[in-house]
């Protein structure tokens, strides 16, 4: 599996925790490249029983995990997440994620997103404006993205 390094760098930039890059890989390659939750692809990993509860990193204790799961999931394990999400299934559908994205040439665009871009798609689609436009940008022109918030699409879901 390939791993382009800006996005290890993002990741330890997202989450302040340094997880080596062996056991990235590892833990990777175990679980397809899949989000251990929403079965996503994803290239970003989270601890099962996260460090402020006493969780280690090591390979045995990180899930692959996308950023959307991740946020939801928080201060729970892995196995309490699945259970909160059995009780609120189809909310995390619908999200949309506001990013800013580092092109190699130095530039930057802020927009929405339907879903977290993926290194592994050679394009994405992102809404700039109000008018509901939408640019194409090149995954291979892109640096690296920050994750500036989200928000649920349609609000009440019951
Ligand atoms: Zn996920």
């Amino acid at each position: 599996m390939n791993i382009s390094r800006s996005l290890i760098v993002r990741h330890t930039e997202l989450d302040s925790t340094y997880i080596p890059l062996a056991y990235r890989r590892k833990v990777l390659e175990r679980d397809k490249g899949n989000c251990h939750f929403c079965h996503r692809p994803t290239e970003f990993l989270c601890h099962d029983l996260v460090k402020c509860r006493g969780g280690q990193t090591t390979p045995d204790n990180l899930l692959t995990c996308c950023v959307t799961c991740r946020r939801e999931k928080g201060e729970l394990t892995a196995a309490e997440y699945f259970d909160v999400r059995l009780k609120q299934e189809n909310i995390f559908e619908e999200v949309i994620m506001r990013i800013k994205v580092y092109f190699t040439n130095g530039r930057s665009l802020t927009g929405e997103v339907e879903s977290e871009p993926s290194f592994t798609c050679p394009e994405f689609y992102i809404k700039t404006g109000d008018n509901g436009n939408q640019r194409k940008v090149n995954t291979r022109n892109v640096d690296y993205f920050d994750i500036l918030g989200g928000t649920t699409k349609g609000g009440n879901h019951g």
